[in-house]
């Protein structure tokens, strides 16, 4: 009889304890709050509140360790696009807006279900909750692992929060899924194995999120991002269930204190969403207040590159890796973290730096592009460096192309929802075509048109300036 035991009901928990119950007689999840029988945010997922969505991959994964749970999903009420109609997606980075005319090659690959984090987390939780080794246990907080040895971890403590009574839970495996409050670093240095390497994102955001209920038909789309650029605040719109929307617009801390209502919402959201958009967003109700969050700086702890772990113990989601929130990476991370796990478990459970460093080569190069997304060069080091320059005019190049050209669109995207690595981007044939892309455009009828205009105007001021 083998029993394991997963820490924290969140995402990365809930997907660890699915794959757990194939090799453990009994999974055990501790969640410190009260899970709800109903999609309600609580304490323990502040980011509930937030624009919340799996990333393509993510709901193919999702589909995988569940199946049916996608149509599950839209039956109890989420929206989804999974046809490749991008007239119901809207996607800008700086000033180059996605292409939304045509339609993708491989559409399964990029579906989009769409419904708040609550209303995700229930479903998946019940379909664990239907696990027949699995239970929960909730409204336990979790203090630390207990240990045979340094070297042999024999369970956890628990702490009872209606009694205050204290337990001990023995287990085989533990797996530390608390999210971005990690307690493992801490818990490892005071066994004697010094913590983790860190690494921390650049950026730093702060995001304001409002639910809404938007008047029927106002907004086409069914997901709205925004990535403008330099300076510029951030911004999602996304339907959810039961008729309604959540905004979340980010800023860099640096730049000012994160709006806390509506009106402070608006005319953030006026400097970058598109004036339909603002039509709607003026019409529409609150219905709830508007959550802050702030500090959403990621950090990447590098068990991957410790020396020794002790046996008995591992670590997934938030906890391990903890991205900028900006891309809508984090769930689908944990499930790519999950299928890690999957094979740590099928090869016998040996040596756990396995299992970390099996989740670096997921994490790595995600955690690589949005560093070089994070990355503002300022103007000073864009006049000084000639790579700085040129790595942004090609991507500007690249990013102006797949307005008219479906081919790079689908690309950015299948690499943006992590379906394809980002080594993708690379392709020399996708060179070409940007290349290709920038002649059409220099020789497209509108861009002779306006240098024909151009040319007549600065005629005519001539003769003008000449006649006087
Ligand atoms: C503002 C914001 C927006 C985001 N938007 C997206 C998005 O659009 N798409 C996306 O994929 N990801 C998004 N993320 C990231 C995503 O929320 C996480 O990556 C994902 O939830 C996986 O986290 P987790 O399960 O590791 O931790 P969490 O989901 O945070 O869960 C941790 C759980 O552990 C419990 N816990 C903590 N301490 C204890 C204790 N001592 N005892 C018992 N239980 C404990 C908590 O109550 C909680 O239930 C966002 C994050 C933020 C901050």
């Amino acid at each position: 009889m083998t029993d394991a035991v997963v820490l924290g009901a969140g995402m990365a928990g809930l997907l660890a304890a699915r794959v757990l119950s194939e090799f453990h007689d009994q999974v055990t999840v501790v969640e410190r709050d009260r899970l709800p029988d109903m999609p309600a945010q609580r304490r323990g997922i502040p980011q509930g509140r937030h624009l919340h969505s799996f990333l393509s991959r993510g709901c193919q994964l999702l589909e995988e360790f569940f199946p049916g749970i996608l149509d599950e999903l839209v039956d109890s009420g989420a929206h989804v696009v999974a046809d490749g109609d991008l007239s119901r997606v809207y996607t800008r980075l700086g000033t180059h807006e996605m292409n939304r005319s045509e339609k993708f090659a491989d559409p399964a690959a990029l579906v989009f279900y769409l419904a708040s984090r609550p209303f995700i987390e229930l479903h998946v939780r019940r379909r664990v909750s239907a696990l027949a080794n699995v239970k929960f246990l909730d409204h336990h907080d979790i203090t630390e692992p207990t240990v045979i040895s340094r070297d042999r971890i024999s369970g956890v403590l628990l702490v009872n929060r209606d009694t205050g009574e204290r337990t001990t839970l023995d287990a085989d495996l533990v797996v530390d899924a608390m999210g971005r409050a990690a307690r493992t670093p801490a818990f490892l240095e005071r066994l004697g194995y010094g913590r983790p390497e860190e690494q921390r994102s650049l950026a730093n955001w702060a995001y304001s999120s409002q639910l809404l209920r938007i008047p029927d038909g106002a907004v086409a789309e069914k997901m709205l991002l925004i990535e403008s650029g330099k300076g510029l605040p951030r911004a999602g719109l996304l339907a959810y269930e039961d008729d309604t929307w959540i905004l979340t617009l980010g800023q860099q801390t640096t730049n000012a204190d994160p709006p806390t209502n509506l009106a402070g919402m608006l005319a953030l959201a006026e400097q970058c969403m598109p004036g339909s958009i603002l039509v709607a967003l003026r019409s529409a109700q609150p219905l709830d207040n508007v959550a802050v969050f702030r500090n959403t700086g990621g950090v990447w702890r590098r068990y991957d590159r410790m020396q020794d772990f002790p046996a008995g113990l591992l670590v997934i989601g938030d906890s391990l890796c903890s991205l900028n929130p900006i891309y809508g990476q984090g769930m689908t991370m944990a499930a790519l973290e999950t299928l890690a796990l999957q094979d740590y478990l099928r090869e016998g459970c040996g040596d756990p730096l396995q299992y970390f460093r099996a989740v670096a080569k997921h994490v790595g190069p995600t955690w690589a592009m949005n560093q070089s997304r994070d990355r503002v060069p300022s103007s000073a080091e864009e006049r000084r460096s000639l790579q700085a320059r040129l790595a942004t005019s090609t991507m500007n190049s690249a990013l102006k192309a797949a307005q008219n050209d479906i081919v790079l669109t689908e690309r950015f995207m299948r690499v943006a929802h992590l379906v394809d690595p980002p080594s993708q981007l690379q392709d020399p044939a996708l060179i070409a075509r940007v290349i290709l892309g920038a002649l059409r455009r220099r020789f497209s009828p509108s861009t002779r048109r306006t240098w024909c205009t151009n040319v007549r105007l600065a005629r005519r001021r001539v003769a003008r300036a000449v006649a006087r």
